[in-house]
């Protein structure tokens, strides 16, 4: 399908990991019509050079001083750059995804010019204040003209907030068509567990990195001493560790928790994937692998106070655990009953859409440019 719009003329403005992967398939939707900026929010090899590589994603701009800042300054960071460059090239849209400040900061540099706004994954909503993640997707749910709501509950909560139905769809998730693409195939997940000395269906993948469970010794001690039981009860726990994660134990003196888990840094996506493909149980705190485990068909204690992403949770994937005693009982029932829980999972369908909702995104990106476009613009 030709969508119409000139080369470079649609900014999807992104920062971190997950946008990249969850942005990946719209992108390549748009094709040479997209140009992607980068704010540096996570720019290193591991979080964003390898994942711009392995996704195919084009080079992007990026913006410089942003990485390491306090929310503020981020946000702030990147909205003047933003600015900058669209003021010297107007695009015809802004695509930004999620709850990030690079989300944030985005939206607003395309509202400051009323450039045309796309978010992808709108109305998530946690209704936990404590998060900024949660005030970033507020914020930019209502300065949005296009609204792509993942679920029809995604949906409900921009009409809740009296978000004007025509400016809200129904989309489904991108997260379902990254997955189905990027997931290796079955040889290359063979030697991936085989260099893990993993068997399928026997270990368990945990990640996490959310301040709740970093910022104090008492939560991150509680995570991994629950891992390290599930370890020496036998089971392998293969822990890819993000960097803050790594720092915070570190800060902590909590290395003494690891001994017994197989520690990584972060690994890349088709092998996350490949990884999560055949876990017995994931752990995480991620808000990408709460989808991402309804694809796969695989079972996630996640840990956090909240969710912004209850349809894993009620289709039967996820169950949100507290760090600690809570962690270790629910990972033992669930491994210890694996054979069935992971039978009924397969069988279960994803809440998260149909694997079009790129195709669909782009083309009321389209849509919305060239409606635009055919309105006066302010001098
Ligand atoms: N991920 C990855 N390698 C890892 C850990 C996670 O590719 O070692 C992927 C994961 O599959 C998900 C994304 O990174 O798509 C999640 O990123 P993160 O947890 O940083 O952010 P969140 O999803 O919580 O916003």
């Amino acid at each position: 399908m030709s969508l119409c719009l000139p080369p470079s003329s649609v900014a999807v403005v992104l920062g971190t990991r997950p946008e990249l992967v969850k942005l990946a398939p719209l992108i390549h939707e748009l094709g040479d019509a997209t140009r992607l900026v980068h704010t540096g929010q996570h720019w290193d090899e591991a979080m964003s050079g390898r994942f711009l590589r392995d996704l195919g994603l084009p080079r992007p701009e990026l913006l410089t001083g942003v990485g390491g800042r306090p929310r503020a300054g981020q946000i702030a960071q990147s909205l003047g750059q933003l600015d900058a460059a669209f003021a010297e090239d107007r695009p015809v849209a802004v695509v930004v995804q999620g709850d990030t400040n690079a989300t944030l900061a985005g939206a607003l540099a395309a509202n400051a010019r009323e450039i045309p706004l796309v978010h992808v994954e709108a109305g998530l909503r946690s209704h936990d204040r404590a998060m900024p993640e949660e005030h970033n997707r507020v914020m930019v749910d209502h300065v949005s003209d296009l609204l792509c709501a993942a679920t029809e509950d995604n949906a409900a909560n921009l009409r809740a907030e009296a978000l004007a139905e025509e400016r809200i769809e129904l989309t489904g998730n991108t997260v379902v068509e990254v997955v189905r693409r990027r997931l290796p195939d079955e040889a290359t997940r063979a030697a991936l567990l085989a260099a893990h000395g993993l068997a399928p269906d026997a270990y368990v993948l945990a990640t996490v990195h959310r301040p709740e469970n970093t910022d104090t010794a008492e939560a991150l001690g509680a995570v991994l001493a629950e891992l390290d039981r599930i370890a020496r009860a036998g089971t392998p726990v293969l822990f890819p560790m993000h960097p803050r994660t790594r720092a915070a134990v570190e800060r902590f003196g909590l290395e003494g928790l690891l001994e017994r888990l197989a520690v990584t840094g972060p690994v890349g996506y088709g092998d996350f994937l490949g990884l999560a493909r055949h876990a017995a149980l994931l752990v995480s705190d991620s808000g990408g692998v709460q989808e991402e485990c309804t694809v796969l068909g695989r079972p996630l204690l996640v840990v956090r106070r909240s969710t912004e992403r209850p349809e894993a949770v009620t289709a039967g994937f996820a169950a949100l655990v507290r760090p600690g005693e809570e962690l270790g009982a629910l990972a033992r029932e669930w491994l210890a009953d694996a054979p069935e829980r992971l039978a009924r999972l397969a069988a279960t369908p994803s809440p998260y859409g149909d694997g079009l909702a790129s195709a669909r995104i782009a083309a009321l990106t389209a849509a919305l440019a060239d409606q635009r476009q055919e309105l006066p613009q302010a001098a």
